[in-house]
């Protein structure tokens, strides 16, 4: 893990500042002047995450978004957000609420398989999604909680596994069919309890966008674009919720997406059957990250025979796989990891025939800075800066700046405020 650059300093002003407001308090009640007490007293920090999974950083230039406009002229947008490697949902959700490199909280893929566990990871797998040795590091929810807050992580991959023995207050089994609305109105209705009980983070998750993209393209504007305007309706229903709340100018309101996508067209698939013996070469996730898991003797042939293979195919032996990645430090990646240029996809003769010779037309999973995977950043909220859009930024200091936000220590991750201040309104 790197050293962190703390911002410690103005942590620990605000640490002196909340005791003499305290000191203050007190004063003022054994005064007798309860009003001006309440008046004076700031508001608890609330901070919601919203993930619009697989919305790329333009889907919000091509139509009309009345809700996103709104949020970036109140605050701050990056011209885009830097996914973690690999660009798939469950690694990337996972690095933003941890701060985390995937190779340190041990999702290091959508499909995984640890040699010490003897187990394997799936995203659709219920049992495994729910069971925390898959888990690493810890999830923001976590952090709040120790630190005496309420937290409600719905539908945010992890939630559904306990963090040291616990699960968050509130969350609930994922389910894809729960509506658009009903995603946005539970957490409305969690913010309408006693403010004790109301939550300082919640999270609210919409897949709409990542589903259009993959079966349609990133560029058929029909769909995607109506998945995008769907997801934007979701979230004016959010800020409007906030207003009646009088919340909107109290919470932080962070929109985020996990990665973007980029076009699939159907002559852009190397079958690997070409090239190697799937049988020794075992390969337990395809596209676009190949992890080729052959039995220790069998690496170095395996390595041989997909090398220089296809133009658009690269592979590499784990040792060497490229430091900025940040991804090597870890037993559940593969011997032999390979990557595929933006666009193309690499599978088998089976699955091809399964599928009747057709793949999705749109796919994520690419290098992390490749622009088309370049993920969606727009927040607002009063520690932030005003109507300024910043150059791109890595989602792994979301974590940090979370925890800036909501005013809690951070637990040790791989990211900084430092990278980050520049959103700040009052660090820059
Ligand atoms: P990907 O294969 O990387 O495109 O994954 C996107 C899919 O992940 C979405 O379409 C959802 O069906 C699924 N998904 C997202 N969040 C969760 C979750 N918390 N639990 C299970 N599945 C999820
Ligand atoms: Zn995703
Ligand atoms: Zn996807």
């Amino acid at each position: 893990m790197n050293g962190r650059v703390r911002i410690g300093s103005r942590r620990g002003l605000r640490g002196v500042s909340a005791r003499l407001a305290a000191g203050v308090l007190a004063v003022l009640v054994a005064a007798g002047a309860c009003s001006a007490v309440r008046q004076s007293a700031a508001p608890a920090p609330l901070l919601i995450l919203v993930s619009f999974d697989g919305f790329r950083w333009d889907f919000m230039d091509r139509v009309p978004t009345p809700a996103l406009d709104r949020l970036a002229a109140a605050g701050v947008r990056a011209e885009r957000l830097i996914p973690a490697f690999p660009t798939k949902t469950f690694p990337n959700h996972y690095t933003v609420v941890t701060g985390l490199y995937t190779e340190h909280h041990g999702i290091v893929a959508n499909n995984i398989v640890d040699p010490a566990l003897e187990d394997r990871f799936g995203l659709r797998n219920r049992s495994a999604v729910q069971d925390p040795r898959w888990w690493h590091g810890e999830p923001i929810w976590r952090t709040a909680q120790r630190q005496g807050r309420v937290a409600a992580p719905f539908f945010w991959p992890g939630s559904e596994a306990p963090n040291d023995g616990q699960h968050a207050a509130h969350w609930r089994p994922y389910d894809g069919s729960v509506s658009h609305e009903e995603r946005v109105d539970q957490v409305l209705a969690l913010l309408d309890l006693p403010p004790t009980e109301r939550p300082a983070f919640a999270t609210v998750y919409f897949s709409d966008v990542d589903d259009a993209a993959h079966r349609f393209g990133p560029d058929a504007r029909a769909q995607v674009d109506a998945a995008v305007q769907r997801v934007d309706a979701a979230l004016g229903r959010l800020i409007t919720g906030l207003e009646e709340r009088g919340l909107w100018d109290q919470a932080h309101l962070l929109v985020t997406s996990d990665h973007g996508m980029i076009g699939t067209p159907p002559d852009q698939v190397i079958v690997l059957d070409d090239y190697v013996d799937l049988e020794i070469a075992k390969v337990i996730d395809w596209a676009p990250v190949l992890a080729v898991w052959p039995k220790p003797e069998d690496v170095e042939e395996v390595y041989q025979s997909l090398s220089g293979a296809h133009p658009h195919l690269t592979v590499y032996r784990k040792a060497e796989i490229p430091d900025g990645w940040h991804y090597r430090d870890s037993p559940r990646i593969a011997p032999i990891v390979g990557l595929l240029d933006g666009g193309w996809r690499v599978t088998s003769r089976a699955y091809l025939e399964l599928r009747g010779g057709r793949l999705s037309l749109g796919d994520h999973g690419y290098h992390h800075e490749l622009e088309e995977m370049g993920a969606l950043f727009v927040a607002s909220g009063p520690g932030l800066r005003r109507g300024e859009t910043v150059p791109p930024f890595s989602n792994v200091h979301l974590y940090e700046l979370m925890c800036h936000l909501l005013d809690l220590e951070p637990a040790p991750n791989d990211g900084s405020l430092e990278a980050v201040s520049h959103l700040l309104r009052d660090g820059g």
